[in-house]
């Protein structure tokens, strides 16, 4: 009887120790992308609110600020804005923000009419007013650095009659030169070796707001990769480990990695000892599997990563990819940082617009992704 009780408390701790992951990740996704945060990005606070609630959750788990200091590398840099107005009306029909269109990332703000000409098969233009319009099959916003002295709004097709002939537009806009923001850096210090460092790395910021009333909360870019890295962060604050574990969630990866760029220019610890670097963006689906970007630059991490997921059968496919710059990690591998770039395959389609939403996020393959990270980051400090 006693030996069935503690097999049943060990099962039961077992199990908690990754069944509790899910509806905590869930939670965090939730709050990532509430109204309060406004998509996480350049107005009405929201990248520094994510921000807080990150050092805050850091701190319920444990960790400490990664230069013993401070949670927060703070840096700034330029950003165009759209905190206000943000009306557009194509022959007399209003068209609503973020659904039937978008406004170019680096277009001035404009009150006015003008009436379009039509440039090509896609693109309409009142040269004298510097407007234009472009028809799309599917919205995708991004965040400029820069402001032009053009206002573009892109509409999608399906939400206009024919070619637009009238455009009607009240857009506002604030370019900030110096937006400061920050790099969130923890650490659990490594027992044995802790000089040799894993880190795993997430960017907390998304696009914001496009307007007062519109924000892009971006479930699956990036808050499932936030949810994921705190549930690490939570696990190895409470197993450490004999090589420090670092943690770090980048700023400014939709403005085009500049928290990440900053980071490997004004690094916190040395990226000599990093012994290998994972980010993880957008990791909230998984019914296809994972692709690892830089899989064919580390064939032995790779093998170990795919020879750990057959033995245990976590996930269906693990697709290799080469080098490529579309997240944090690509200027760790500049420098010469061992990294992988893990992202989720299958499942929903939204990205950068405003139907990537934490209702419809499955986290198909969170469980096992989870699982498949703490073996092979066991097997690294082997
Ligand atoms: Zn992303």
């Amino acid at each position: 009887m006693k030996h069935l009780l503690t097999l049943l408390f060990l099962f039961a701790a077992g199990r908690s120790l990754y069944a509790q992951d899910l509806p905590a990740a869930k939670n965090i996704v939730r709050q990532l992308t509430s109204k309060p945060m406004w998509g996480r990005g350049y107005t009405n606070q929201g990248m520094a609110k994510a921000a807080d609630f990150i050092i805050s959750e850091f701190r319920s788990f444990g960790l400490k600020p990664m230069d013993g200091k401070d949670f927060k590398q703070v840096f700034s840099f330029p950003v165009n804005t759209f905190p206000g107005k943000m009306h557009v009306s194509v022959d007399g029909n209003k068209l609503i923000p973020g659904k039937d269109f978008i406004v170019m990332p680096e277009s001035t703000g404009k009150k006015t009419m003008g009436s379009l000409r039509q440039m090509d098969s896609v693109t309409f233009a009142d040269p004298g007013q510097r407007l234009m319009v472009q028809l799309k099959d599917k919205l995708t916003w991004s965040v400029a650095k820069q402001q032009e002295d053009y206002t573009g709004v892109q509409i999608d097709k399906k939400s206009i009659l024919g070619a637009p002939k009238n455009i009607e537009m009240n857009i506002e806009n604030s370019f900030v030169a110096q937006f400061s923001t920050a790099n969130i850096c923890a650490i659990v210090k490594g027992s044995k070796i802790p000089d040799s460092i894993i880190v795993i790395s997430a960017h907390y910021d998304h696009l914001g707001g496009m307007g007062s009333e519109t924000y892009f909360p971006g479930a699956n870019d990036n808050a499932s990769g936030i949810a994921f890295l705190l549930s690490l962060a939570k696990y190895y604050a409470a197993h450490p480990q004999a090589y420090s574990i670092a943690f770090i969630c980048f700023t400014g990866e939709e403005a085009g990695l500049v928290g990440s760029k900053y980071f490997t220019e004004h690094p916190l610890i040395p990226l000599e000892q990093i012994r290998f670097l994972i980010n993880v963006d957008m990791v909230g689906t998984g019914e296809g599997g994972i692709t690892v970007v830089n899989a064919t630059l580390h064939a032995k991490e790779f093998a170990l990563l795919n020879k750990i997921n057959d033995d245990n059968k976590y996930l269906s496919k693990i697709n290799p990819r080469g080098k490529a710059a579309n997240s944090d990690h690509y200027f760790f591998t500049e420098k010469g940082v061992p990294a992988f770039f893990i992202y989720t395959m299958g499942g929903i389609s939204a990205y950068h617009d405003v139907f990537d939403v934490a209702a419809t996020l499955p986290f198909t393959e969170y469980n096992d992704l989870f699982k498949l990270f703490v073996a092979f980051n066991k097997e690294l400090m082997k």
